[in-house]
Parts: structure tokens; C-alpha cells; sequence
């Protein structure tokens, strides 16, 4: 009986050990393959006309969460949607790493709460510094020092552009070289831990560029997906004042309506959408309606349009197109931009190197060459030119 019992302990103790074992190696890398499906593989082919266009231009996309998956990106990995080499061949200049803190189980984009942390079984697989457990600023600068090492070890592929002084050297840089510009943000101002004074904290670690929300309300805003859906905060309108202070841009992505009316009521500054859809081509509370479409514009700033089904209602370069002519037709073609989502749990059409398929669909859908070049890069290089610290 005894025996039973300790061939009965061993094995258990084997199979605790081994998923624990799976759990730390594979975990992670398992998770990121399950949520950010590319729908095409790469090669992909455009016509002539659409790849001779797509290599003047300077491409740049608002929004991608490569970060998140602690995935070496000077690395062509065999599946993922965003990575340095795969970013050199698609032709991009200027790429936002968004950083996600913390989101909610069972996440959906009508109704979250907080009080779970799908992020932090992620920073547990991913072996994270154990600081990164509790506090949410941690974990956003332990993904920016991320940024920072692959830059490093990039051999100048991938460049940091923190001020116009960084991003005037990067342009110059690209006319020989087709190096990777890559400018840090954040979604959800809950990467504060409470505080506004980490607000410098995150400024010195090089970001840029900042949601309230993500995906709940939390004491800065209402999310568009939380319960209560409420506008600013006071704690939110000082975040406002002193974002636009640092020259820090204020990212209304995934924020409640009401928040969007108490930050356009009060911005001084061009405030953008990092990645979105519009209603005029797929209705749904994700999307932004033409009224804010028009009040954004008229800020000065940009409006990155998403990649993915929630934002497009199609899963096609085509789809992707269509709201970007249907946004330019409302807010202004020199106010539209990309915002892939790229690895922010989303399945994509194809990955970043297949992004000269939108400059071919956006030439399908009537665009001169001069309003192409201004959709695909031109508009952001213009705002972050204007809008970054010196
Ligand atoms: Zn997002």
C-alpha cells in the first residue's frame, strides 16, 4: 500500500513539475501564435505599380502591441505579425510599440471590469521581474527597457524617436537606409499605479503617447468597454493638462464617448486615435461616429485606422481601405493614418510585410499618389514632427 502511495506521490510530483515546466517555456510563446492569427502568409505579391509606389513612401502605423509578448524582435520569427525584419520589408519607417498593462478576463468591447489581470499570468510565464507582479508603471517601463535592448542590439536597424531632434536625424537616416523608427505609447493611464507623478517616470522612459482607457474605466476615464462609461475624471483632467505640458500625446483609442467629449473639450494640443475603425463602415461601439471623427480632425490630429475585423467588418486589405476613404471623406484626408493593432490580440490579413496591399487597395479605391503618401506615413510624420518635444 505504501509503494501505491509513493508511485502514486512520484507521478503526481512528475506531472506538477513538467506542466509547471510547460507552463514557463511554452506558455507565452502558445498564447501570443492563439491570439494573433495572420490570416495570409507572407510572401506577398502586389502589382508593379503598387510596389513602386509603396517603396517611395514613408510608412508609418500607429499602433502594435509587439511588446507585450516578450518575443525578441530583431528576430524574423515564423509567426507573428510585427517584428523588425519583417518591418524592413514592408517598407515602414515609423512604428508606435504600445504597451498593454493589464487587461481584463474574458475581454469583450462591450462590458469589462478590473478586477482580473490576464497580464499578470502572462508576466508570470514570461519569467518578468518580480516588481512587475503588482505594479502596472513596472510593467510598462520593463517593456519599454525591452524596446530599448533590441534597439541596442538592432545594429541600427531600429532606432528610438523620442524628439523632433531624434526623428529629423531618423528621416535624414532613411534616405540611405531603411532603418525602423519606433516611438513608445501606452493603453490605459492605469499604467500609473494612481499616481500622476509617474507620469515623468513614463516620460523619461521614452513614451510618448497615451490612452486614458483601455479596455475599463478606471480613475483617469471611462472606457468604451467598461461598466459605467463615464467621462474624465478630475484626476483625468489634470492627466490631460499635464500630458499636453510634456508634449505627451493624448490617445483616445478605446475611450467611453464621454470621455472623448471631456478631452475634446479641454485639448490644446492635436489628440489622435492610435487604431480604430468608423461607424460609417462598420457599426459598433469600437468604432468612432463621423461627429468625432470631424471634432478629432479639427484638433490637428490623426486618425489610424485598425487592420482587423471589429474595426473594418471585413478581413481584406480592401476593408481596410474602404474606411480609411470613407474617415478621409469626413475628417480630411491629411487626418487619416495607419493603426494596424498589430499583435494586440487581433487576427490580421497579413503581417507587416504585407502592408504595400493596402497602398494597391487604397489605389482601388480612386487615391492620388500625393493623398497615398500622406495616408500611409505623411500625416503621422507631420504631427510628430509638430507635436514632440524639442
Ligand atoms: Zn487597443
Amino acid at each position: 500500500m505504501r509503494r501505491a502511495i509513493e508511485i502514486f506521490a512520484g507521478t503526481a510530483a512528475i506531472v506538477v513539475v513538467g506542466f509547471v515546466l510547460f507552463f514557463f517555456i511554452f506558455a507565452a510563446s502558445i498564447t501570443e501564435r492563439v491570439l494573433n492569427p495572420v490570416i495570409n502568409k507572407p510572401p506577398y505579391s502586389v502589382s508593379e505599380r503598387a510596389a513602386k509606389l509603396h517603396e517611395t513612401l514613408f510608412v508609418a502605423d500607429m499602433h502594435a502591441d509587439s511588446l507585450l509578448w516578450g518575443r525578441d524582435l530583431n528576430a524574423d520569427a515564423a509567426v507573428s505579425q510585427v517584428d523588425v525584419p519583417k518591418l524592413v520589408r514592408g517598407n515602414v519607417a515609423l512604428q508606435a510599440f504600445t504597451v498593454v498593462t493589464k487587461t481584463p478576463r474574458g475581454l469583450n468591447i462591450e462590458r469589462n471590469d478590473d478586477s482580473t489581470d490576464n497580464i499578470l499570468l502572462l508576466a508570470l510565464a514570461q519569467r518578468q521581474p518580480l516588481e512587475n507582479l503588482n505594479s502596472l508603471t513596472m510593467r510598462a517601463l520593463w517593456q519599454a527597457r525591452r524596446l530599448h535592448e533590441y534597439a541596442d542590439a538592432s545594429g541600427g536597424r531600429l532606432i528610438i524617436i523620442e524628439n523632433k531632434r531624434d526623428l529629423a536625424a531618423f528621416v535624414e537616416r532613411r534616405k540611405t537606409q531603411k532603418a525602423v523608427g519606433g516611438w513608445l505609447g501606452i493603453e490605459g493611464a492605469h499604467a500609473l499605479d494612481g499616481k500622476l507623478e509617474n507620469l515623468d517616470t513614463l516620460y523619461h522612459a521614452g513614451f510618448r503617447m497615451i490612452s486614458p482607457t483601455h479596455f475599463f474605466d478606471n480613475d483617469i476615464a471611462g472606457s468604451a468597454h467598461g461598466i459605467e462609461k463615464y467621462g474624465l475624471t478630475d484626476k483625468g483632467r489634470e492627466f490631460v493638462r499635464q500630458m499636453e505640458t510634456r508634449r505627451m500625446l493624448v490617445d483616445l483609442a478605446h475611450a467611453s464617448p464621454r470621455t472623448i467629449d471631456d478631452v475634446l473639450a479641454i485639448a490644446t494640443r492635436p489628440v489622435v486615435v492610435s487604431h480604430t475603425g468608423v461607424r460609417g463602415t462598420c457599426d459598433n461601439n469600437r468604432n468612432l461616429s463621423d461627429d468625432q471623427l470631424r471634432r478629432i480632425a479639427a484638433t490637428g490630429g490623426v486618425i489610424g485606422i485598425g487592420f482587423w475585423d471589429t474595426a473594418v467588418c471585413g478581413e481584406d486589405a480592401l476593408s481596410i481601405a474602404k474606411a480609411i476613404k470613407y474617415a478621409a471623406g469626413i475628417a480630411g484626408v491629411k487626418h487619416v493614418g495607419l493603426g494596424s493593432d498589430f499583435d494586440g490580440s487581433v487576427k490580421v490579413p497579413f503581417d507587416t510585410s504585407g502592408d504595400a496591399l493596402i497602398t494597391e487597395a487604397l489605389i482601388a479605391e480612386g487615391f492620388s499618389d500625393a493623398d497615398i503618401a500622406l495616408i500611409m506615413g505623411g500625416n503621422i510624420l507631420r504631427l510628430l514632427s509638430e507635436a514632440m518635444p524639442e
